[in-house]
């Protein structure tokens, strides 16, 4: 497929041959791979911001809509210096597959500003938060394309979004994002449906490799949302976090580290750094030491070619979006010992509770927190069984088997609908 376009880039060619070997597995004919890959729209923002020393900076942010075949788009806003249109491009091409195979009705998105959220004040962050949304009224809302959380960002960040796109509505559209604090219109269980969602999908991998969650040990890279979650999620359900890292720091302990005293340390500081001297680790090794369950749950391309034939699990959860290159799942592909959780299934509790949230907040009528969870659970569970189904019958890996999944019905609906005019 030959297409020369604004999407460029590691992460976008990622997405794009992992779509590619869908695609040939699926006998897609050339003709309908760039509509079915390429993104619909995209919008780039400049969004000036006066910094506290008084002088004005100016931060370029992006948001690309993936397809509207299914329904409005849905994406999470990520806030990193990483950020480039071809990055979020990649990511919200992950979140059309990813809404498809949970049979959401929802096409993917992706949004974000180029910056290092950490080096802001409260009060710039603010400011660049509501002048971002400012200027995405004419492209988003809750029938054209919701936000969410991203690397980041946070329910902090989705309030002021939401009070943003409010005031100039001159109403509360509390459903233009999701992932908002509980007292604004959020859904329990929403903070830590992500993480919640990896433990269970852990839990059911662990299930069918004839391994037991409790006494099993696991690594977890990215101590943010759903790292932490799904570490203090995977102890109490009798596992050892023997391993732990995030952009500051990396810890590591074969007796089992203390989370609920990483994760109060990271409340009171922001970040791993100065935890403790006795089990600072290496970050990049950490991933290749010797454990049962390995989790990345930060950025992408940290499972490549150079380290994937030494990882030493037995599952591999994704919780981050695109954490394994291609080059890297040619050689997993070559090793079934290791369980791959792919990402758009891995990490899909975050939108599935984000799905709950929006249609609770169109209805104004709240569930409580195990009606949340229970739904989540069974979305999870169906989208668990699909994948195995597929990947057992087509012989397929499990990443193949829920990328077909997510092509198939996007290229379905695409094809029902037929082409305009
Ligand atoms: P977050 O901002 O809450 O946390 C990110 C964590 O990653 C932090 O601990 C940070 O220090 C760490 N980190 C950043 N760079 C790192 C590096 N180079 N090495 C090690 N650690 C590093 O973000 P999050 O919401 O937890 O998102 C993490 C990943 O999960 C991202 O890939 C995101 O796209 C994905 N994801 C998040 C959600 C969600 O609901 N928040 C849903 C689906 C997928």
């Amino acid at each position: 497929m030959e297409t020369s376009s604004i999407y460029t880039g590691k992460v976008f060619e990622m997405a794009r041959q992992q779509f590619e070997i869908v695609a040939d597995h699926l006998d897609i004919p050339d003709h309908e791979r760039t509509r079915i890959l390429m993104p619909k729209r995209a919008l780039a923002v400049s969004c000036p911001i006066h910094r506290d020393d008084g002088s004005v900076v100016v931060y370029q942010g992006y948001r690309v809509q993936h397809h509207l075949t299914l329904g409005p788009t849905k994406g999470g806003t990520r806030f990193a210096s990483s950020v480039d249109v071809g990055e979020v491009a990649a990511l919200a091409v992950w979140m059309s597959w990813k809404c498809a195979l949970a049979g959401l009705p929802y096409g993917g998105a992706k949004g974000g500003i180029a910056v290092d959220p950490r080096a802001l004040s409260r009060r710039e962050l603010e400011a660049l938060s509501r002048r971002y949304m400012q200027e995405m009224i004419p492209f988003v809302g809750p029938h054209t394309d919701v936000m969410a959380p991203d690397m980041g960002t946070n329910e902090q960040v989705m309030a002021w979004f939401m009070d943003t796109y409010s005031m100039y509505q001159g109403r509360t559209v509390s459903e233009v994002v999701t992932g908002k604090p509980v007292g604004t219109g959020g859904t329990a269980g929403r903070r830590e449906a992500t993480g919640r969602g990896v433990a269970y999908l852990v839990g059911r991998a662990a299930e069918t490799i004839g391994l037991r969650v409790s006494g099993s040990t696991a690594i977890i890279q990215g101590f943010g949302n759903v790292g932490s979650v799904a570490a203090l999620t995977l102890e109490a359900a009798g596992a050892k976090i023997i391993g732990v890292s995030d952009h500051s720091a990396a810890y590591f302990d074969k007796n089992g580290l203390n989370v609920s005293a990483l994760d109060a340390h990271v409340a009171k500081t922001g970040s791993l750094a100065g935890y403790s001297t006795e089990s600072l680790f290496d970050a990049e090794s950490l991933l290749v030491q010797p454990c049962d369950i390995l989790i990345p749950a930060a950025v992408e391309r940290v499972v490549t070619k150079k380290n994937a034939s030494d990882l030493k699990c037995r599952i591999l959860a994704e919780g981050a979006n695109g954490p394994t290159t291609p080059e890297a799942d040619a050689i997993l592909r070559e090793r079934p010992e290791i369980f791959v959780i792919p990402d758009i299934l891995c990490n899909a509790g975050g939108v599935i509770v984000s799905y709950f949230e929006w249609v609770q907040g169109l209805q104004q009528l709240f569930w409580d927190e195990d009606e949340v969870n229970d739904r989540l659970n069974r979305t999870l569970e169906r989208s668990f069984q699909a994948v195995s189904r597929i990947a057992k019958q087509r012989s397929l890996s499990t990443r193949d088997a829920a990328l077909s999944i997510g092509v198939e019905v996007v290229r379905n609906a695409k094809a029902t609908r037929g082409l305009f005019p």
